[in-house]
């Protein structure tokens, strides 16, 4: 049986930015992330399960937008929450221009 995402209809942002600062929770509170996704039903844009903080997960939660996608460099998969299923999605469009991580960097991988 192959699995589907129910959540499309969420699916809001279908133009990535051109460019982000960081994970927008990590910089209003000074934290570090390491790699950064976009929730695709707001645009905002949160730190992996490998950063410390979670945010783009405490923000699935928080909010109940089932859907993120990686914003890192050559990565184009979704991850829908509810149904901890990864998908690529053809009409999610762009690339986006992001900082260089700062755990990244202090880890000796940027
Ligand atoms: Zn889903
Ligand atoms: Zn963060
Ligand atoms: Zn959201």
């Amino acid at each position: 049986m192959a699995a589907t995402c129910t959540h499309l209809d969420s699916v809001r942002v279908t133009e990535l930015p051109a460019s982000v600062d960081g994970c927008v929770d990590c910089l209003a509170a000074g934290t570090k992330w390491l790699h950064l996704r976009i929730c695709l039903e707001c645009g905002h844009v949160g730190c992996c399960d490998d950063s410390p903080e979670h945010h783009a997960t405490a923000h699935a939660g928080s909010s109940s937008h089932p859907i993120i996608r990686s914003l890192e460099p050559g990565e184009d998969w979704s991850w829908c929450f509810p149904d901890e299923l990864a998908m690529r999605l053809p009409e999610v469009r762009g690339e986006t221009r992001i900082p260089p991580s700062p755990l990244g960097i202090e880890w000796g991988l940027g």
